[in-house]
This record gives C-alpha cells, sequence and structure tokens, in this order.
C-alpha cells in the first residue's frame, strides 16, 4: 500500500515502523475471514484491514475522532490477523503506534480514565488485588450467581520444593495468578523439580507490564519492564537458564521487552537478552520431553477425563507457539477432544472483558459452545486470563494445563 505520512510522523521512529508495516498491506482482505470483532460486528471497520486503514488516514494527517478510538478499542489485539496474513504484516506493533496517537488527540472522558486507572493499579498491584480478592472470595457464597461466578473460591498453593537442584530456571509470578490460581506456579515447580530443575522467583520482580502497555499507559509498562529486567539479570548471569511462563499472556509480553525497549541506550541490551531467555512452560517441557518421558506417568483417574485444550491467542498467535501444550497433554495420556474455531479469541483480552463485556461475552460462550460440543469433563488451556474468563460462564472446571500434567505424574 502506498503511504504519504504527515510531516509530523515522517522520519520519527514511530512513524518509520508504521510506514514500513502499512506498505506491506496489499489489503487482500484475507485478515477479515479470522478476526473475531468482524465475524461478530460485520462491519470492515471493525476488521483489520478497516483499522489498519484507519491508522493511515491519521498517520498522513486525518484528525481521529471518538469512532477512531471505538473501532481500535475494540480491537482485542489477538494478532489472529497476523497468523492469516499472507504478507507478514505486523499488525500488533501498528496498532500500538495507531492507539497512542489517537490517544493523544482524541483523549477520553473522566469516567472512562478513571476506570482505566483503577484497572491498572487494582489488576496489576498483587497486594491490591489479593487484599480485594480476599474480600470477594470471604462473601462469595452471598453474591448473586452472575457475581459469583466472577470470584474463583480460594485455593491452597500446595507444595513448592526447595531449591536443590544445580539446574534452575526463574519463574514470573505474575499479578493476579498467584492469588486466583497459586497452584500453577507451583504445579509447574513441582514438574520442573521431578525432571532436575529447580524453580525459583526473584522477590523484586512484578506485574510484566501488559496491563499498562494494552491500557494505552506506555510509560507506566515501560517502567514494569525495566523493574523486571533489573530483577531477573543477576540471576541470569549466576546461571539461572530461563525465564519460564505460565501465563502466556505474560509471555508475549516479556518476549517482546526487547522491542519496547530498543530505543533506550541503557536498556536495549539488557530487554533483549531478557526477551531471548523467556520461554513459554510449555517451550522448556517440549524440549525436556525426554526427561518427562523417563517418568512414565502414573496409571491415574485424570487420564479417563476427556479434556477440551483451549490454546490462547497469545501462546498461538502472540507467541507463535502451536502443537507443544497438545503434545505434552496427549504424551501424559489425556484424550483431547476435536474443538472447532481452535484459532478465534475467547474474548478475554486482559481487561477487554471488562471494557467491552458485550463482545466479550458473545466471543465467549461462542468458544465455551466449541468447547463444550465434545462433551469434555474438563477444559484446558495456557493463560489465567482465559480460565477464569472461561470458567465464569460454564461449570466444567477450567484448568491451566500443567496443573493436569503435575497431578498425572504424581499418580493423583
Ligand atoms: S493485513 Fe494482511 S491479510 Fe489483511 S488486508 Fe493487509 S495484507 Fe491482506
Ligand atoms: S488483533 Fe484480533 S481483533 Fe484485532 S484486528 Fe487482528 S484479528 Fe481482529
Amino acid at each position: 500500500m502506498q503511504t504519504n505520512l504527515a510531516d509530523a510522523y515522517r522520519n520519527t521512529p514511530d512513524g518509520e515502523v508504521a510506514e514500513r508495516i502499512l506498505r506491506n498491506c496489499v489489503h487482500c482482505g484475507f485478515c477479515l475471514a479470522t478476526c473475531p470483532t468482524y465475524q461478530i460486528l460485520g462491519n470492515e471497520l471493525d476488521s483489520p484491514r478497516g483499522r489498519i486503514y484507519l491508522m493511515k488516514q491519521v498517520l498522513e494527517g486525518a484528525t481521529p475522532t471518538a469512532k477512531t478510538q471505538l473501532h481500535l478499542d475494540r480491537c482485542l489485539t489477538c494478532r489472529n490477523c497476523e497468523t492469516t496474513c499472507p504478507s507478514g504484516v505486523e499488525y500488533g506493533k501498528l496498532l500500538d503506534i495507531g492507539r497512542h496517537l489517537v490517544e493523544e488527540k482524541v483523549g477520553r472522558g473522566a469516567a472512562a480514565t478513571a476506570t482505566r486507572a483503577a484497572l491498572k493499579t487494582g489488576l496489576g498491584t498483587p497486594l491490591l488485588f489479593n487484599a480485594a480478592l480476599k474480600i470477594g472470595q470471604s462473601v462469595r457464597g452471598l453474591l448473586p450467581g452472575s457475581m459469583k461466578s466472577r470470584i474463583p473460591a480460594a485455593e491452597a498453593a500446595g507444595n513448592w520444593p526447595a531449591a536443590h537442584h544445580p539446574r534452575r530456571m526463574l519463574v514470573l509470578q505474575g499479578c493476579v495468578q498467584p492469588g486466583l490460581k497459586p497452584n500453577i506456579n507451583a504445579a509447574t515447580a513441582r514438574v520442573l523439580d521431578r525432571i532436575g530443575i529447580s524453580l525459583i522467583a526473584a522477590s523484586e520482580a512484578g506485574c510484566c507490564g501488559a496491563l499498562a502497555h494494552h491500557l494505552n499507559d506506555a510509560e507506566d509498562g515501560l517502567a514494569a519492564a525495566r523493574r523486571n529486567i533489573e530483577a531477573w539479570l543477576p540471576h541470569l548471569d549466576a546461571g539461572a537458564e530461563a525465564i519460564v511462563m505460565t501465563a502466556s499472556g505474560c509471555g508475549v509480553m516479556v518476549k517482546d521487552y526487547g522491542w519496547l525497549l530498543r530505543d533506550d541506550a541503557a536498556y536495549a541490551e539488557k530487554a533483549a537478552r531478557i526477551s531471548a531467555a523467556t520461554r513459554d512452560i510449555s517451550e522448556i517441557l517440549v524440549c525436556e520431553a525426554a526427561a518427562l518421558k523417563s517418568l512414565a506417568p502414573h496409571a491415574s483417574p485424570l487420564t479417563q477425563k476427556r479434556i477440551a485444550y483451549h490454546p490462547p491467542c497469545t501462546l498461538q498467535h502472540g507467541q507463535k507457539l502451536t502443537g507443544g501444550v497438545e503434545a505434552l497433554l496427549t504424551d501424559a495420556g489425556f484424550e483431547l477432544t476435536p474443538v472447532a474455531e481452535k484459532h478465534l479469541c475467547c474474548g478475554s483480552a486482559g481487561t477487554y472483558s471488562i471494557l467491552q463485556p458485550e463482545i466479550a461475552n458473545q466471543l465467549k460462550a461462542r468458544k465455551l459452545g466449541n468447547l463444550q460440543a465434545g462433551q469434555p469433563e474438563l477444559i484446558a488451556t495456557a493463560n489465567i486470563g482465559c480460565l477464569t474468563h472461561l470458567q465464569s460462564g460454564s461449570n466444567i472446571p477450567v484448568r491451566h494445563w500443567v496443573e493436569l500434567l503435575d497431578e498425572v505424574l504424581a499418580g493423583l
């Protein structure tokens, strides 16, 4: 596509990135077929091609309106369009630039600004989030069904093995996951411990920054990235082999630290090193498959259960990781049910389910319909956001797949 950027953006770092991406788009429209918001709303401006056109207009000098902002806000950042695009258009990077420019020009009302600030602080600060969660859990039994379904019952973490192996890996604890589902990271530590790897956490690390980044607060997102980089580098220097992600939404963000901090002279190199060392837990276990197989999973009643697996967009489209989880679960003895429309987003998408509840709920219903069609007894996924979003609409237990693997290896 030809471009003619406005003087304000031509030859700027963001302008150059945007222009390169825009020029790759040939307007073929293949991406419309897999875009969840286009599938639901049927409006070209709620499709990747339509949003690309809107952003091109802004970069060429057009004045964006609240309507422009709405079409960009409705994007789930699922990046399904990137997987589909035959021309390699890096839509996610363009959207980051486009949303920032539009926010600068259009702004937001006081109520919307306050809601977004509350979400960023409330969800991104474990102390605040855990305190609020505990209050919610203590009155959960008294709440109406719709509210109750959004607050998971309190769970125990289970044992986290002491770090006694020479091989060590770091884990990102995450901001909401340890409160909502403390067993996920503990289960990861137990699985890795069985194959001779100790999992440790850096106490100074915190939220990955994805919440702020996707709420258009780039500076807060980068501040979180710099804090985590400083927390993790000494551990890598001391021999930690990798930084393990158990939430694919965090994984895609940390793998992007190198890109996001590429122009920061003090952090570019450090950030690239952190991103290169970051692995989803499925990547680690696929590489360690021989050690895992030697453990010969115990006969477990769990493997008699039919499992429907939902691959999060941040895993399959963001990190381009497909098939690994399915192979690990099958090797462990699980039977996976066939699931249609695996490529489509469930509607969770970070804070999207709170900010765009109508679209999010339609996508959740469609995803659950597909997942439940094979009559599974359990639903497995790889991201805390998808897990809680899907669980709020289903009576079938929704769990992180690594918990299932842990239980089979333990013979439970
Ligand atoms: S983003 Fe890719 S698939 Fe979509 S219109 Fe552009 S070139 Fe075609
Ligand atoms: S990121 Fe997802 S919702 Fe956004 S345009 Fe691409 S496919 Fe559509």
